[in-house]
């Protein structure tokens, strides 16, 4: 199955697309998480990638449209894929569609820009493995070290309140638009993001028919 999480920042996506993950067996592609990894590791596409990220701009679509290209050209692609993050704007889904493939679902988390700010200014992450918690709703078992990996946890750069305001202006300008253009296909499902994390995967996999 090749599934779409679309959503604001912040709406629950990478949460669901590990759950997911685990349901179906397929790899959740995130491609902030890529581009992530490439600022830390101080590559050529981090270089690139970083001041857009920080401002909580989109990265230009060809550098991104490259990453998710090769992503799913890998093996464990081959019985189907999440893609979280991605496609953020008209162009990047008309790339997907240009490379081929064929998306069976396209699962729109819906969660009101209000809530957003509250989860996203309290969200921290581990440096090291991308485990994702919540300072009230999801805190790790010894605050500023992640249950996973044993890693620190911290505030990413761009949940800080005057760039989540950004990013949400961005994803309703640039990503919003996605839902009409699946709507159209008929693959698109919306599902109302709930306050306890479980009762939106309920919702989730009863969405897919799992
Ligand atoms: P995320 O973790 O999905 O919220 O992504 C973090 C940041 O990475 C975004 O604010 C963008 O700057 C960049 N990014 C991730 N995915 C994309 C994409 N599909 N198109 C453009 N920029 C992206």
């Amino acid at each position: 199955m090749n599934l779409i999480l679309l959503g604001a920042p912040g709406a629950g996506k990478g949460t669901q697309a590990e759950v997911i993950c685990d349901h179906l067996q397929i790899p959740a592609i995130s491609t902030g998480n890529i581009l992530r990894e490439a600022v830390k590791n101080g590559s050529e596409l981090g270089l690139k990638a970083k001041s857009f990220m920080d401002s909580g701009a989109l990265v230009p679509d060809e550098v991104v449209i490259n990453i998710l290209k090769e992503r799913i050209a890998q093996d464990d692609c081959k019985k189907g894929f999440i893609l979280d993050g991605f496609p953020r704007t008209v162009p990047q889904a008309e790339a997907l569609d240009a490379m081929g493939v064929q998306i069976d679902c396209v699962l729109s988390l819906e969660v009101a820009d209000e809530a957003i700010m509250q989860r996203l200014s309290g969200r921290r992450v581990c440096q090291d493995c991308g485990a994702s918690y919540h300072i009230d709703y999801k805190p790790s078992k010894v605050e500023g070290v992640c249950d996973r990996c044993g890693g620190k946890t911290v505030q990413r750069k761009d949940d800080e309140p005057e760039t989540i305001k950004d990013r949400l202006n961005v994803y309703h300008t640039q990503t919003e638009p996605l839902k009409a253009y699946y709507s159209k296909t008929g693959k698109l499902v919306t599902v109302e993001g709930q306050e306890e994390v479980a009762d939106t995967t309920a919702l989730v996999l009863k969405a897919l028919g799992e």
